[in-house]
């Protein structure tokens, strides 16, 4: 756990140390930005969201960080009250009469850097409160928002800003650069004997990757090439749009992850590509699928799909036939694919071609609870000891099924998994969907 220069831990919410600071701004002008942005982010949508809420804590119940802590403070519309305090005390309407009265302390940089913690370490964006939200109000939307203005005053956790960063000046944030890509496609071709596009001139489907594909499961590649070539789809990877992972969404920063989405659109664009496939990667989903369109001003002029989506929309066409595999398994639903995506039929339709004895968990696959490592949190180190606690309840869940084989369509929630697995001596790894598909590829004749 990090120590602060006052020696209390940064989980006890005291103040991050200022590795966690970017930039060589004074406290005022990072406060004057913070509060800009939730100027633009509060004062519309979010605000009448906050205003909504009827305090009935049926969020609390909701959210995994609660459920394992049973800590007020992870209330998920708690875990935003102190950026709207912020934001009445120093932009909002009546803020002359809170300032005039005395009615609300001025904010302070300190604060804003001890409520990191609140909406980075302890929010995986995984919209389980928003489902029993009775008002429906859209939580990770304003952790979002309050992500943005962190992210403008420089108060992004260290962890989870190196690697957007690394993003956002190399082109992926686990150093999965354009070169990589090329040096891996022809490893990967040439051991696995696998024809990979890259670079064509012209193409139906542009595929895209996640750089923890890339760099940690490589095979997922290999296994993505078997299945397009299987269907005798027109497809291929584009070295100048690849990156699915948006890590600048997720650190809060709004022209990283406009930038991040337009490569890959103009990659599409570029190969005049009919479909764009997302990797096995929830927030990449998320963040082309949904957030793709509002980037580029209008609706893609092509479809997103999950890898997912396409693979049962190949199973029904008759193009992807496989091989029975009757083993134990269950499914991790991925939250932003599953939940925020409503993708969650397709990967039982997979299963159902393969014939495998699906042991479904506990909830339905909407409300499955997170594995604890999305929304970058999975990269922010001192928030491990709050994230293995988290985890425990997604592996009781998973071991509640009693199925033999761990299957997710999401390589960070695999990671996460990884993780987990070697914390607990957990006899259970994380298998990805799509290979297990690639595996069972039927011959043809
Ligand atoms: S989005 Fe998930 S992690 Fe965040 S507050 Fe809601 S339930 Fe908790
Ligand atoms: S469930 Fe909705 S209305 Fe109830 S406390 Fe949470 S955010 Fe407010």
């Amino acid at each position: 756990m990090t120590t602060t220069t006052t020696g209390m831990s940064a989980q006890d919410g005291a103040v991050a140390p200022p590795q966690n600071r970017q930039g060589t701004l004074p406290d005022r002008q990072r406060l004057e930005r913070a509060m800009a942005s939730f100027v633009q982010d509060f004062g519309v949508t979010a605000a009448l969201y906050m205003e909504s809420c009827v305090h009935c804590g049926q969020c609390a119940e909701a959210c995994h960080y609660y459920v394992q802590t049973g800590d007020p403070k992870y209330t998920p519309i708690w875990k935003i009250e102190p950026f709207k305090q912020a934001y009445k005390r120093q932009m909002g309407p009546l803020s002359p009469l809170y300032r005039l009265f005395r009615l609300k302390k001025p904010v302070t940089v300190g604060e804003l850097e001890k409520w990191q913690e609140l909406i980075y370490d302890s929010c995986t964006l995984c919209g389980r409160c928003t489902l029993v939200c009775p008002m429906g109000i859209d939580i990770p939307s304003l952790v979002l928002a309050a992500r943005h203005g962190m992210q403008e005053a420089g108060l992004v956790p260290h962890d989870l800003w190196e690697p957007t960063d690394r993003a956002e000046r190399e082109g992926s944030p686990l150093g999965a650069t354009k070169q990589v890509l090329k040096e891996r496609i022809a490893w990967l071709s040439d051991d696995n004997n696998v024809k990979i596009p890259l670079d064509l001139e012209q193409a139906d489907i542009l595929v895209t990757v996640s750089s923890i594909e890339i760099m940690k499961y490589p095979q997922s590649l290999v296994a993505l090439a078997k299945v397009m070539n299987h269907v005798g789809a027109s497809w291929t990877f584009c070295s100048d749009g690849y990156e699915a992972t948006n890590f600048s969404m997720l650190s809060g920063d709004r022209k990283g992850q406009h930038d991040a989405t337009m490569l890959l659109i103009n990659a599409a664009l570029a190969v005049k590509a009919k479909t764009v496939i997302l990797p096995e990667c929830g927030h990449a989903y998320q963040a082309f699928r949904w957030a793709g369109a509002n980037v580029y001003g209008k609706p893609l002029p092509f479809r997103a799909l999950h890898i997912s989506e396409y693979l049962a929309e190949e199973i029904r066409a008759g193009r992807l036939t496989l091989k029975s595999d009757p083993r134990s398994m269950t499914f991790h639903d991925p939250c932003q694919v599953a939940r925020r995506g409503g993708v969650s039929g397709a990967p039982r339709e997979i299963f159902k071609a393969l014939g495998a004895d699906l042991h479904e968990m506990s909830s339905t696959p909407a409300a499955n609870w997170c594995c604890g490592g999305g929304g970058g949190v999975v990269t922010i180190h001192r928030a491990d000891s709050l994230r293995h606690r988290v985890f425990h309840l997604k592996m009781q869940q998973v071991e509640d099924t009693g199925a033999d084989i761990l299957v997710s369509s999401c390589s960070n929630c695999r990671l996460t998994f990884d993780d987990g697995q070697a914390f607990f001596h957990w006899d259970k790894t994380a298998h990805s969907l799509l290979e297990l598909v690639a595996d069972n590829l039927a011959q043809r004749h």
